[in-house]
């Protein structure tokens, strides 16, 4: 009986193995073989040396097609209740979600829709999500909270985002985002409510997460209350990352480099000096082309931030306001076509650069030691995947060694 996270998949003729130090170098080999034990890549090359100890194993052969790292989509938030179809329509006719937003709606009726849905009816709706992005090739996907903005929901999502982890099999890490905007009964208490955050919000959550996220911008936290969660999550043991600069520049991309956080999101409108600022402090940079093609944004420039020594990586935001996308690889396609990035970079930013916004260093690579997350196309190359954006090219996933897709 063999070990069900062993499996050599044989038969590709394009493999992009991402074992490089250089980011975009997809470092591709051709008719090429990845063997697989105990869910971890013990071997990668060309087909004709697959070392003897390998070839008992079970074989995928893939005929030709092309085989990608499993993708990593660094930034979702597929844990919520409800959906916002209707104003997804009346913005599409007009309306302005700054208007939407006082109104009551907007994210706070993704906010009163989770606090009132139970655990399990938050694990069934987001599993359908996230077994559709298992099946797209997602094989790595963080989950943040910030739809319960009380103690109480904000552990609930956590505790939903674990249990996806373990009923599925796709890798879940998690992040608090308790200070995602401040909530309509904080209105006009906002200290109070960034007390919370930090005192006991954060210690019921911090043991669930690894990561403390913020959203710091005009409509939610400025930088003084999101230095003092970030640095409230550092205490509790969790890394930074922010949503960073997405509607006006209000120096998050800064913040983000001074508390050395893992990675900046959005990015809509950062300088040259905070490019370089994150380019010195090895914050990776997410970009999220699925809300500017929902919301009818300008996509900013991914490109300008990678030519500005940025690491760059490409998530979907998945979520039920600017961005109800699950597809990585429709993500790889918008980044290319419409952000500036060549297919190659922007492949590897889906894959190792996700990886690397997670600090998950042995995702997004197809090299020895690494975890057994692969892709097989019904492609013959990856360029396929920004060239045919509509149609579904996945025509099998493998996650640690298990063969998962259809
Ligand atoms: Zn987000």
């Amino acid at each position: 009986v063999s070990d069900p996270g062993a499996l050599v998949v044989g038969g590709i003729g394009e493999l992009v193995t991402n074992a490089s130090d250089v980011p975009g170098d997809l470092a591709v080999l051709h008719d090429a073989a990845v063997a697989i034990e105990a869910g971890t890549v013990v071997w990668v090359g060309d087909e004709t040396r697959l070392p003897g100890p390998y070839r008992g194993l079970p074989v995928l052969d893939v005929a030709g097609r092309a085989v990608v790292p499993g993708f990593v989509d660094a930034h979702t938030h597929v844990v919520f209740a409800g959906d916002r179809a209707d104003e997804f329509a009346r913005r599409l006719g007009g309306e302005r979600y700054e208007d939407r937003l006082a109104a009551g709606g907007g994210i706070l009726s993704t906010v009163a829709a989770t606090r009132a849905a139970g655990e399990d009816e938050l694990v069934a709706q987001a599993a359908d999500r996230v077994e559709r992005m298992l099946r797209a090739g997602t094989t790595t996907i963080e989950i943040k909270s910030g739809y319960g903005l009380d103690v109480e929901t904000e552990r609930r999502m956590l505790r939903v985002a674990h249990r996806l982890g373990h009923e599925l099999p796709v890798d879940v890490v998690a992040t608090f985002l308790g200070a995602h905007v401040v909530p309509a009964e904080y209105r006009d208490r906002r200290d109070a409510y960034v007390d919370l955050v930090c005192g006991p919000m954060m210690d019921a959550c911090a043991p669930l997460a690894e990561f403390c996220d913020v959203f710091c911008d005009e409509a939610a936290f400025d930088v003084d209350e999101s230095r003092r969660i970030l640095e409230a999550g550092i205490a509790h043991g969790l890394r930074p990352r922010v949503h960073a600069d997405q509607l006006s520049r209000v120096g998050a991309a800064r913040l983000a480099a001074e508390v050395g956080a893992v990675a900046a999101d959005h990015l809509d409108h950062v300088s040259d000096e905070d490019l370089a600022a994150l380019a010195e402090a090895g914050t990776v940079a997410v970009f999220l082309p699925g809300v500017s093609l929902s919301m009818r944004a300008p996509y900013p420039d991914a490109r300008r931030a990678w030519d500005a020594g940025v690491t760059v990586a490409i998530a979907t935001d998945c979520n039920p306001g600017t961005a109800w996308m699950e597809r990585m690889s429709f993500m790889v396609a918008l980044a290319a076509i419409e952000m500036g990035l060549t297919p190659s970079q922007s492949l590897w930013a889906a894959t190792r650069g996700g990886a690397l916004a997670l600090a998950r260093p042995d995702r997004g690579r197809l090299m020895p030691g690494d975890r057994g997350d692969l892709v097989v196309l019904d492609a013959p190359s990856h360029l396929h995947i920004p060239y045919r954006p509509d149609t579904d090219l996945v025509g099998a996933v493998v996650a640690a060694g298990r063969v998962v897709g259809r």
